[in-house]
């Protein structure tokens, strides 16, 4: 029985969005290396999907931010502005849109205390989901309960 074998790791904007390989064989790579992690989805954005966008300079503003999520072994946030969703980085909680109809400022990204618990609580997990105890996605969230008026205190 021929069984798939899954990266060690969950993927993150920093293993995702990597610099194309050099023009030439022989030529120095692309250096990546300084770029923080919430950018490079817009270096990635323009070689890959020929999109040149603007690195946001500003924040939404009074957004609460998006909640990430690990999504089949990815580190996932789904813009709420065109609901693109894009690998993010859980080094630096920024999220960017690289839509090019979304066009938005940067978005609070929501990420757990311990990221790392969290990629290892998905790691464990036949299929890599995860989502923030708080996200209305989450499967397993359920709404605030109501006070019942019925109930005295
Ligand atoms: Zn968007």
């Amino acid at each position: 029985m021929a069984t798939t074998a899954l990266p060690a790791a969950i993927v993150r904007a920093e293993t995702y969005y990597l610099p194309p390989p050099p023009p030439r064989p022989g030529q120095p790579p692309h250096d990546w290396s300084q770029v923080p992690g919430a950018e490079l989805i817009y270096r990635w954005a323009e070689y890959r999907l020929s999109r040149r966008l603007p690195v946001p300079t500003g924040t939404v503003p009074d957004h609460p931010g998006l909640y990430a999520r690990i999504d089949d072994g990815r580190w996932l946030a789904e813009c709420d502005a065109c609901k693109s969703a894009w690998i993010v980085s859980v080094a630096d909680p920024r999220f960017g849109c690289v839509e090019t109809t979304c066009k938005r400022a940067w978005v609070p990204l929501l990420l757990p205390d311990d990221t790392d618990a969290a990629e290892a609580e998905a790691l464990a997990l036949p299929r890599r989901f995860w989502w923030h105890e708080d996200d209305p996605r989450n499967p397993a969230w359920e709404p605030p309960s109501e006070p019942d008026p019925e109930e005295e205190p």
